[in-house]
């Protein structure tokens, strides 16, 4: 019998899991609230990468995440390439950061990842726009990159359509039966839909807290209001010659855009002030500022958007992907660096809930960790 499977949320990870499941044949409905990224995969960094992630489990998950996507990346044409794995190119501006970048350099080699040490020369040959002067040396991730969300995204919803998946925009999940695979919505005119699945796959990032709490069930995430889960996301217009690598030094992290431009952030910068904060206004001109003291040509440019994101992070920063209680129909996937995950999740809890096995990848990240 093929299985009925709601996946609600159209974020990277539903995007993703609904692509996957049609294409191992199951019946999929994907329901949204609003349109397709409308949440945190709509103002992420888009970076791809295990940097420094621990403990080993979590960085095996992320190390699969970047090869899940490289795999995918490979069997599509150029028009819908949507994995850029140029590296990420880690800099020392400092005596300091240079003595911290060696010993990460070691950390990653033990770790069996690809990091090669540069010196000023060879970063300088790799990313010549840089200024001379700012750099000591620096680190080359080659299996990193960053990912077109919007592409990578409209890509897997359209081929999950093509395929007969059916897909519900503008539908809030405003209760859910978990023990028989049943959501109800109501849509932007106040209609009240019943959607009754074999399975229901909740990959609505912060929203999937609300969900749950209607059934009495609390997932164990940050509070999406906590300044802690803000982060500043700003694109600059199209930059020709721009940058070539997904770029990292103290205080900012750059990489290519999807409009020829450049994307800056910088988490410790973007958390500091609450959303309704005057103040959170000034980060994107400190960001255009650190820029440009890597990159003189910069001062010519400026930034076209900023978009303000809310991390999805469960209480130990680590993956939530499992069934929710004994006996349930409902599976929820709840993650931090779910850009990085994206592909590769789906791959495993696509097998998890079409073979009814545990897969072994995911066994560490199941509920039972926050039984009390
Ligand atoms: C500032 C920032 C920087 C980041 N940088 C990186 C990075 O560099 N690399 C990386 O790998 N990750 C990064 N992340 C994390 C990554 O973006 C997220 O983990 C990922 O986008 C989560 O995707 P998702 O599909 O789970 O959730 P979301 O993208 O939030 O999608 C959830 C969807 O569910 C819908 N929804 C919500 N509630 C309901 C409801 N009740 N009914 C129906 N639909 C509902 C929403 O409309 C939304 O479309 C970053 C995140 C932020 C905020």
């Amino acid at each position: 019998m093929t299985p009925r499977v709601i996946v609600v949320g159209a974020g990277a990870i539903g995007c993703a899991l609904a692509d996957e499941l049609t294409r191992r044949s199951a019946a999929v409905t994907i329901i949204d609230a609003a349109v397709p990224l409308s949440g945190a995969s709509a103002a992420t960094f888009a970076w791809v990468n295990a940097y420094d992630k621990s403990p080993t489990t979590y960085r095996d998950l992320n190390l699969r995440g970047i090869d899940a996507h490289s795999r995918r990346s490979q069997r599509m044409q150029d028009d819908i390439r949507w994995f850029h794995q140029t590296g990420t190119l880690q800099l020392a501006r400092t005596d300091t950061d240079f003595a911290a970048l060696h010993e990460q350099i070691k950390r990653h080699q033990e770790w069996g990842i690809a990091v090669r040490p540069l010196t000023r020369t060879d970063v300088m040959n790799i990313e010549p726009r840089l200024s001379s002067t700012a750099t000591l040396g620096g680190a080359l991730f080659p299996d990193e990159g960053w990912i077109d969300v919007e592409t990578m995204c409209n890509h897997f919803l359209g081929r999950a359509q093509a395929a007969g998946a059916a897909f519900h925009p503008f539908q809030t999940v405003i209760d859910i039966d978990i023990r028989n695979a049943t959501v109800t919505t109501r849509s932007t005119d106040g209609d009240v839909h019943r959607h009754e699945g074999d399975v229901v796959v909740l990959a609505a990032g912060n929203g999937t807290r609300d969900i749950l709490a209607a059934a009495e069930i609390e997932l164990p995430i940050t509070d999406p209001g906590a300044k802690d889960s803000l982060g500043i996301i700003c694109t600059t217009g199209s930059v020709p010659r721009g940058i070539t690598h997904v770029l990292r030094a103290s205080g900012i992290a750059l990489r290519p855009s999807r409009n020829a431009g450049i994307t800056l952030t910088d988490h410790p910068t973007g958390a500091v002030w609450d959303v309704d904060d005057p103040q959170i206004w000034t980060v994107p001109g400190l960001l255009m500022q650190r820029a440009r003291s890597l990159y003189p040509f910069l001062r010519d440019v400026s930034i076209e958007s900023i978009s303000l994101g809310r991390r999805v992070l469960p209480n130990d920063g680590l993956t939530i992907a499992d069934w929710v209680g004994r006996d349930s129909s409902v599976y929820a996937v709840a993650t931090h660096s779910g850009i990085t995950l994206s592909s590769y999740l789906a791959e495993a809890v696509t097998s998890e809930i079409l073979l009814g096995t545990r897969d072994h990848s995911l066994r560490e990240f199941g509920m039972d960790r926050f039984a009390p």
